[in-house]
Protein backbone atom coordinates (compact mmCIF):
# COMPACT_ATOMS: atom_id res chain seq x y z
CA UNK A 1 0.00 0.00 0.00
CA UNK A 2 1.43 3.49 -0.81
CA UNK A 3 2.62 5.40 2.28
CA UNK A 4 0.36 8.44 3.03
CA UNK A 5 3.35 10.38 2.29
CA UNK A 6 4.09 10.16 -1.71
CA UNK A 7 7.27 8.19 -1.47
CA UNK A 8 9.65 10.76 -3.34
CA UNK A 9 12.19 10.46 -0.65
CA UNK A 10 14.40 7.95 1.02
CA UNK A 11 13.58 9.05 5.00
CA UNK A 12 16.09 8.19 7.88
CA UNK A 13 14.40 7.54 11.07
CA UNK A 14 15.16 10.73 12.40
CA UNK A 15 12.21 12.67 14.38
CA UNK A 16 13.58 16.08 14.89
CA UNK A 17 11.22 17.56 17.57
CA UNK A 18 12.79 21.28 18.04
CA UNK A 19 16.31 23.20 17.16
CA UNK A 20 17.96 25.37 18.90
CA UNK A 21 21.16 27.31 17.18
CA UNK A 22 23.02 24.62 15.93
CA UNK A 23 21.43 21.96 17.32
CA UNK A 24 18.55 19.47 16.68
CA UNK A 25 16.57 17.77 19.34
CA UNK A 26 15.36 14.24 18.79
CA UNK A 27 12.22 12.94 19.46
CA UNK A 28 13.77 10.85 22.43
CA UNK A 29 16.32 13.37 23.71
CA UNK A 30 19.65 13.29 21.50
CA UNK A 31 21.13 16.16 20.75
CA UNK A 32 22.60 16.49 17.60
CA UNK A 33 25.14 18.59 15.88
CA UNK A 34 23.52 19.99 12.50
CA UNK A 35 26.09 20.68 9.80
CA UNK A 36 23.11 20.23 6.83
CA UNK A 37 21.20 23.09 8.14
CA UNK A 38 18.52 21.68 6.12
CA UNK A 39 20.78 21.73 3.04
CA UNK A 40 21.74 25.53 3.72
CA UNK A 41 18.79 26.80 4.42
CA UNK A 42 18.63 27.82 8.43
CA UNK A 43 21.83 30.53 7.90
CA UNK A 44 21.42 31.51 11.32
CA UNK A 45 20.83 28.08 12.83
CA UNK A 46 17.47 27.13 14.46
CA UNK A 47 14.76 29.50 16.30
CA UNK A 48 17.46 32.45 16.01
CA UNK A 49 15.39 35.00 18.33
CA UNK A 50 15.69 37.72 15.71
CA UNK A 51 14.35 35.71 13.44
CA UNK A 52 11.57 34.19 15.92
CA UNK A 53 10.61 38.22 16.64
CA UNK A 54 10.47 39.20 13.22
CA UNK A 55 8.22 36.24 11.98
CA UNK A 56 5.80 36.14 15.59
CA UNK A 57 5.44 40.01 15.53
CA UNK A 58 4.50 39.74 11.66
CA UNK A 59 1.90 36.74 12.51
CA UNK A 60 0.13 39.37 15.15
CA UNK A 61 -0.34 41.57 12.14
CA UNK A 62 -0.94 40.44 8.95
CA UNK A 63 -0.14 37.14 7.19
CA UNK A 64 -0.91 37.34 3.71
CA UNK A 65 -2.15 40.25 1.68
CA UNK A 66 -2.14 39.65 -2.57
CA UNK A 67 0.39 41.36 -4.15
CA UNK A 68 -2.55 43.53 -5.94
CA UNK A 69 -1.85 45.89 -2.65
CA UNK A 70 1.68 47.41 -1.16
CA UNK A 71 3.76 44.95 0.73
CA UNK A 72 5.66 47.47 3.11
CA UNK A 73 7.71 44.16 4.21
CA UNK A 74 8.60 43.16 0.57
CA UNK A 75 9.89 46.91 0.12
CA UNK A 76 12.01 46.55 2.69
CA UNK A 77 13.49 43.30 1.67
CA UNK A 78 13.90 44.59 -2.05
CA UNK A 79 15.66 47.95 -0.79
CA UNK A 80 18.10 45.87 0.96
CA UNK A 81 19.02 43.09 -1.70
CA UNK A 82 18.98 45.74 -4.06
CA UNK A 83 21.72 48.35 -1.89
CA UNK A 84 23.46 44.77 -1.20
CA UNK A 85 24.06 43.61 -4.71
CA UNK A 86 24.32 44.38 -8.33
CA UNK A 87 20.48 44.37 -8.84
CA UNK A 88 18.05 47.13 -9.54
CA UNK A 89 14.91 45.08 -9.21
CA UNK A 90 14.10 41.63 -7.21
CA UNK A 91 11.09 39.38 -7.70
CA UNK A 92 10.17 37.48 -5.03
CA UNK A 93 9.11 33.70 -5.08
CA UNK A 94 8.83 30.83 -2.37
CA UNK A 95 11.37 28.85 -3.43
CA UNK A 96 15.15 28.15 -5.33
CA UNK A 97 12.72 26.34 -8.81
CA UNK A 98 10.35 29.13 -8.86
CA UNK A 99 13.46 31.53 -9.39
CA UNK A 100 14.49 29.25 -11.84
CA UNK A 101 11.26 29.75 -13.57
CA UNK A 102 11.39 33.59 -13.83
CA UNK A 103 15.22 33.50 -14.40
CA UNK A 104 14.52 31.86 -18.09
CA UNK A 105 11.51 33.38 -18.45
CA UNK A 106 13.11 36.57 -18.32
CA UNK A 107 15.74 35.66 -20.58
CA UNK A 108 13.51 34.77 -22.83
CA UNK A 109 11.17 37.90 -22.33
CA UNK A 110 14.10 39.78 -22.83
CA UNK A 111 15.11 38.96 -26.52
CA UNK A 112 11.87 38.70 -27.41
CA UNK A 113 10.99 42.60 -26.56
CA UNK A 114 14.92 43.24 -28.11
CA UNK A 115 12.97 41.92 -31.49
CA UNK A 116 14.66 38.90 -31.46
CA UNK A 117 12.21 36.36 -30.12
CA UNK A 118 14.65 33.32 -31.80
CA UNK A 119 17.36 33.66 -28.80
CA UNK A 120 15.53 31.45 -26.72
CA UNK A 121 18.40 28.75 -26.08
CA UNK A 122 19.70 28.32 -22.45
CA UNK A 123 23.02 26.99 -22.29
CA UNK A 124 23.54 25.03 -19.01
CA UNK A 125 26.17 22.78 -16.93
CA UNK A 126 26.42 18.72 -16.43
CA UNK A 127 26.24 17.73 -12.54
CA UNK A 128 24.06 21.05 -11.76
CA UNK A 129 20.80 21.09 -9.64
CA UNK A 130 18.10 24.03 -10.66
CA UNK A 131 15.28 22.51 -8.58
CA UNK A 132 12.48 20.34 -9.31
CA UNK A 133 10.34 22.45 -12.08
CA UNK A 134 9.86 21.73 -15.75
CA UNK A 135 12.25 24.68 -16.53
CA UNK A 136 14.77 23.33 -13.50
CA UNK A 137 15.10 19.79 -14.66
CA UNK A 138 15.59 20.58 -17.94
CA UNK A 139 18.12 23.05 -17.12
CA UNK A 140 19.61 20.60 -15.20
CA UNK A 141 19.09 17.56 -17.91
CA UNK A 142 20.17 15.02 -15.82
CA UNK A 143 18.52 11.67 -16.80
CA UNK A 144 18.15 11.05 -12.87
CA UNK A 145 15.94 14.29 -12.44
CA UNK A 146 14.60 13.73 -16.11
CA UNK A 147 13.42 10.21 -17.11
CA UNK A 148 9.95 9.47 -17.51
CA UNK A 149 8.52 13.54 -17.29
CA UNK A 150 8.91 14.22 -20.97
CA UNK A 151 8.35 16.07 -23.18
CA UNK A 152 11.26 18.19 -21.59
CA UNK A 153 10.68 22.50 -22.17
CA UNK A 154 12.83 22.83 -24.83
CA UNK A 155 15.86 24.94 -25.60
CA UNK A 156 18.76 24.06 -23.18
CA UNK A 157 22.11 22.98 -23.99
CA UNK A 158 23.81 21.26 -21.57
CA UNK A 159 28.04 21.45 -21.56
CA UNK A 160 30.57 19.98 -19.17
CA UNK A 161 32.98 22.13 -17.11
CA UNK A 162 35.99 23.26 -18.42
CA UNK A 163 35.45 22.03 -22.06
CA UNK A 164 36.01 25.61 -23.52
CA UNK A 165 35.85 24.68 -26.74
CA UNK A 166 32.58 23.31 -26.33
CA UNK A 167 31.13 26.41 -24.37
CA UNK A 168 32.67 29.00 -27.21
CA UNK A 169 30.61 26.44 -30.23
CA UNK A 170 27.33 26.94 -28.12
CA UNK A 171 27.20 30.02 -26.50
CA UNK A 172 25.70 32.20 -30.15
CA UNK A 173 23.65 34.74 -31.07
CA UNK A 174 20.81 32.21 -30.79
CA UNK A 175 21.65 32.25 -26.67
CA UNK A 176 19.26 34.01 -24.42
CA UNK A 177 21.35 32.82 -21.40
CA UNK A 178 24.21 31.13 -19.75
CA UNK A 179 23.10 29.63 -16.38
CA UNK A 180 25.45 28.20 -13.89
CA UNK A 181 26.11 27.66 -10.11
CA UNK A 182 28.92 29.18 -8.92
CA UNK A 183 29.70 26.72 -6.86
CA UNK A 184 27.13 23.27 -7.35
CA UNK A 185 25.93 22.23 -4.28
CA UNK A 186 23.83 19.07 -5.54
CA UNK A 187 26.48 18.73 -7.51
CA UNK A 188 29.14 17.89 -4.49
CA UNK A 189 30.40 20.83 -3.97
CA UNK A 190 32.17 21.93 -7.01
CA UNK A 191 33.17 25.39 -6.79
CA UNK A 192 33.53 27.03 -10.42
CA UNK A 193 37.06 28.24 -10.61
CA UNK A 194 37.02 32.65 -10.48
CA UNK A 195 38.74 32.76 -14.14
CA UNK A 196 36.18 30.59 -15.32
CA UNK A 197 33.13 33.01 -14.19
CA UNK A 198 34.89 35.46 -15.23
CA UNK A 199 35.47 34.21 -18.83
CA UNK A 200 31.83 33.36 -18.73
CA UNK A 201 31.05 36.62 -18.52
CA UNK A 202 33.61 37.83 -21.00
CA UNK A 203 32.11 35.32 -23.90
CA UNK A 204 28.51 36.44 -22.27
CA UNK A 205 29.11 39.94 -22.94
CA UNK A 206 30.57 39.19 -26.83
CA UNK A 207 27.46 37.47 -27.94
CA UNK A 208 24.88 39.23 -25.87
CA UNK A 209 23.77 36.49 -23.67
CA UNK A 210 23.04 36.84 -19.99
CA UNK A 211 24.26 35.33 -17.66
CA UNK A 212 22.07 33.78 -15.19
CA UNK A 213 24.07 33.01 -11.62
CA UNK A 214 22.59 30.08 -9.74
CA UNK A 215 22.97 31.30 -6.00
CA UNK A 216 19.90 29.24 -4.63
CA UNK A 217 22.54 27.26 -2.25
CA UNK A 218 25.75 29.22 -2.55
CA UNK A 219 24.17 33.02 -1.90
CA UNK A 220 23.33 34.43 1.18
CA UNK A 221 26.55 34.85 3.04
CA UNK A 222 27.49 30.90 2.69
CA UNK A 223 30.92 31.15 0.73
CA UNK A 224 31.62 34.08 2.72
CA UNK A 225 30.67 36.91 0.31
CA UNK A 226 27.04 37.91 0.69
CA UNK A 227 26.79 35.92 -3.02
CA UNK A 228 29.30 33.84 -4.27
CA UNK A 229 29.86 35.52 -7.73
CA UNK A 230 31.26 38.36 -5.61
CA UNK A 231 34.72 36.92 -5.10
CA UNK A 232 35.50 36.39 -8.69
CA UNK A 233 34.02 40.34 -9.36
CA UNK A 234 32.02 39.89 -11.40
CA UNK A 235 28.47 41.43 -12.32
CA UNK A 236 25.78 39.09 -13.58
CA UNK A 237 22.61 39.91 -15.27
CA UNK A 238 20.10 37.54 -13.00
CA UNK A 239 20.31 35.32 -10.03
CA UNK A 240 18.39 33.31 -8.33
CA UNK A 241 18.28 32.86 -4.36
CA UNK A 242 15.97 30.68 -1.68
CA UNK A 243 17.33 28.25 0.89
CA UNK A 244 19.37 30.55 3.30
CA UNK A 245 17.63 33.92 1.89
CA UNK A 246 14.35 32.91 4.37
CA UNK A 247 16.22 31.27 7.37
CA UNK A 248 13.97 28.45 7.40
CA UNK A 249 11.00 30.57 6.17
CA UNK A 250 9.76 29.62 2.42
CA UNK A 251 10.84 32.35 0.18
CA UNK A 252 13.45 33.04 -3.20
CA UNK A 253 13.81 35.45 -5.03
CA UNK A 254 15.21 36.88 -8.40
CA UNK A 255 17.74 39.58 -8.56
CA UNK A 256 18.36 40.90 -11.80
CA UNK A 257 19.78 44.56 -13.43
CA UNK A 258 17.52 47.04 -14.72
CA UNK A 259 18.25 45.63 -18.57
CA UNK A 260 18.06 41.75 -18.19
CA UNK A 261 14.07 42.56 -16.28
CA UNK A 262 13.44 45.27 -19.01
CA UNK A 263 10.68 42.99 -20.87
CA UNK A 264 9.19 41.77 -17.14
CA UNK A 265 6.33 44.54 -17.38
CA UNK A 266 2.83 44.25 -15.17
CA UNK A 267 0.92 41.38 -15.90
CA UNK A 268 4.04 39.05 -17.11
CA UNK A 269 4.58 37.38 -13.79
CA UNK A 270 2.73 36.63 -10.67
CA UNK A 271 2.57 34.83 -7.56
CA UNK A 272 0.41 34.49 -5.03
CA UNK A 273 2.45 33.87 -1.76
CA UNK A 274 5.56 35.79 -3.66
CA UNK A 275 6.63 37.64 -1.21
CA UNK A 276 4.75 37.80 1.32
CA UNK A 277 4.43 39.44 4.42
CA UNK A 278 5.62 36.68 6.95
CA UNK A 279 8.08 35.56 4.72
CA UNK A 280 9.82 38.86 4.07
CA UNK A 281 9.58 40.41 7.20
CA UNK A 282 11.87 37.27 8.48
CA UNK A 283 14.06 37.52 5.03
CA UNK A 284 15.07 41.47 6.27
CA UNK A 285 16.06 39.91 9.30
CA UNK A 286 18.21 37.57 8.14
CA UNK A 287 19.63 40.15 5.53
CA UNK A 288 19.96 42.64 8.76
CA UNK A 289 23.06 40.00 9.47
CA UNK A 290 24.50 38.18 6.47
CA UNK A 291 24.81 41.01 4.90
CA UNK A 292 27.12 42.95 8.01
CA UNK A 293 30.68 42.87 6.95
CA UNK A 294 31.32 41.85 10.37
CA UNK A 295 29.07 38.53 10.34
CA UNK A 296 30.52 38.09 6.85
CA UNK A 297 33.95 38.16 8.04
CA UNK A 298 33.27 35.99 11.00
CA UNK A 299 31.92 33.41 8.13
CA UNK A 300 35.16 33.46 6.87
CA UNK A 301 37.64 33.44 9.70
CA UNK A 302 35.40 30.47 11.01
CA UNK A 303 35.53 28.43 7.53
CA UNK A 304 39.22 28.86 7.88
CA UNK A 305 39.75 27.20 10.90
CA UNK A 306 37.17 24.18 9.83
CA UNK A 307 38.81 23.92 6.49
CA UNK A 308 42.34 23.29 8.22
CA UNK A 309 40.67 21.30 11.05
CA UNK A 310 39.24 19.16 8.00
CA UNK A 311 42.56 18.97 6.05
CA UNK A 312 43.65 17.32 9.10
CA UNK A 313 40.68 14.90 9.58
CA UNK A 314 41.14 13.52 5.60
CA UNK A 315 44.90 13.29 6.41
CA UNK A 316 44.36 11.13 9.75
CA UNK A 317 41.69 8.97 7.69
CA UNK A 318 42.88 7.94 4.29
CA UNK A 319 40.56 5.07 3.77
CA UNK A 320 37.55 7.02 4.73
CA UNK A 321 37.97 10.39 3.12
CA UNK A 322 39.96 11.60 -0.19
CA UNK A 323 39.98 15.45 -0.17
CA UNK A 324 38.28 18.53 1.34
CA UNK A 325 36.78 21.17 -1.19
CA UNK A 326 34.39 23.85 -1.67
CA UNK A 327 34.24 27.51 -0.59
CA UNK A 328 33.21 29.44 3.12
CA UNK A 329 31.19 27.31 5.10
CA UNK A 330 29.95 25.45 2.11
CA UNK A 331 32.57 22.47 2.30
CA UNK A 332 32.62 19.07 0.75
CA UNK A 333 34.36 15.91 1.77
CA UNK A 334 35.03 13.78 -1.38
CA UNK A 335 34.78 10.33 0.12
CA UNK A 336 36.58 7.43 -0.11
CA UNK A 337 33.88 5.24 2.03
CA UNK A 338 30.51 5.39 0.71
CA UNK A 339 29.22 8.99 1.42
CA UNK A 340 25.61 7.07 2.46
CA UNK A 341 27.75 5.33 5.13
CA UNK A 342 29.48 8.81 5.94
CA UNK A 343 26.39 10.27 6.83
CA UNK A 344 25.04 6.97 8.79
CA UNK A 345 28.06 6.99 10.99
CA UNK A 346 27.61 10.30 11.52
CA UNK A 347 24.07 9.94 12.84
CA UNK A 348 25.20 7.35 15.31
CA UNK A 349 27.86 10.03 15.99
CA UNK A 350 24.52 12.68 16.41
CA UNK A 351 26.02 15.00 13.86
CA UNK A 352 23.98 15.72 10.68
CA UNK A 353 25.96 15.84 7.57
CA UNK A 354 24.25 15.88 3.95
CA UNK A 355 25.08 13.65 1.18
CA UNK A 356 25.92 14.85 -2.58
CA UNK A 357 26.37 13.60 -6.02
CA UNK A 358 30.24 12.20 -6.61
CA UNK A 359 30.21 10.43 -3.68
CA UNK A 360 30.67 13.95 -1.51
CA UNK A 361 29.23 14.25 2.09
CA UNK A 362 28.18 18.31 2.61
CA UNK A 363 28.87 20.33 5.28
CA UNK A 364 26.52 23.08 5.52
CA UNK A 365 26.75 24.30 8.81
CA UNK A 366 24.26 27.37 9.84
CA UNK A 367 26.59 30.35 9.53
CA UNK A 368 26.81 31.33 13.17
CA UNK A 369 28.41 28.01 14.13
CA UNK A 370 30.65 29.06 17.28
CA UNK A 371 33.86 27.65 17.77
CA UNK A 372 33.33 25.50 20.26
CA UNK A 373 30.88 23.91 17.41
CA UNK A 374 33.60 23.70 15.10
CA UNK A 375 35.83 21.89 17.62
CA UNK A 376 32.52 19.64 18.35
CA UNK A 377 32.16 18.71 14.69
CA UNK A 378 35.35 17.45 14.45
CA UNK A 379 35.61 15.16 17.33
CA UNK A 380 32.05 13.60 15.69
CA UNK A 381 33.35 13.46 12.49
CA UNK A 382 36.39 11.45 14.08
CA UNK A 383 34.50 9.63 15.88
CA UNK A 384 32.31 8.52 12.44
CA UNK A 385 35.87 7.98 10.87
CA UNK A 386 36.97 5.98 12.97
CA UNK A 387 33.84 3.90 12.86
CA UNK A 388 33.81 2.69 9.13
CA UNK A 389 37.12 1.85 9.87
CA UNK A 390 36.21 -0.57 12.17
CA UNK A 391 34.34 -2.02 9.85
CA UNK A 392 35.77 -5.00 7.52
CA UNK A 393 35.70 -3.35 3.76
C1 LIG B 1 17.86 23.69 -3.71
C2 LIG B 1 18.28 24.28 -4.99
C3 LIG B 1 17.33 24.67 -5.95
C4 LIG B 1 15.86 24.39 -5.80
O1 LIG B 1 15.31 25.05 -4.70
P1 LIG B 1 13.87 24.60 -4.17
O2 LIG B 1 13.56 25.62 -3.13
O3 LIG B 1 14.03 23.21 -3.65
O4 LIG B 1 12.94 24.65 -5.31
C5 LIG B 1 17.79 25.28 -7.10
N1 LIG B 1 19.09 25.50 -7.30
C6 LIG B 1 20.03 25.15 -6.40
C7 LIG B 1 21.46 25.46 -6.66
C8 LIG B 1 19.66 24.51 -5.22
O5 LIG B 1 20.59 24.13 -4.34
Amino acid sequence: MIPSILPTYNRASLNFVKGEGSWLVEADGRRFLDLGSGIAVNALGHAHPALVKALTDQANALWHVSNLYQIPQQQALADKLVEHSFADTVFFTNSGTEACELAVKMARKYWYEKGRPDRTEIVAFEGSFHGRSSAGIAAAGSEKMTKGFGPLLPGFTHLQWGDHDALRAAVTDKTAAVLIEPVQGEGGIRPLPDQCLKGLRDLCDQTGALLILDEVQCGMGRTGRLFAHEWAGITPDIVMVAKGIGGGFPLGAVLATEDAASGMTAGTHGSTYGGNPLACAVGCAVMDHVADKDFLAEVNRKAGVLRQKLEGLVASHPDVFEAVRGSGLMLGLKCRAANTDVVKAGYDAQLIVVPAADNVVRLLPPLTLSDDEIAEALTRLEQAAAALEKQPA
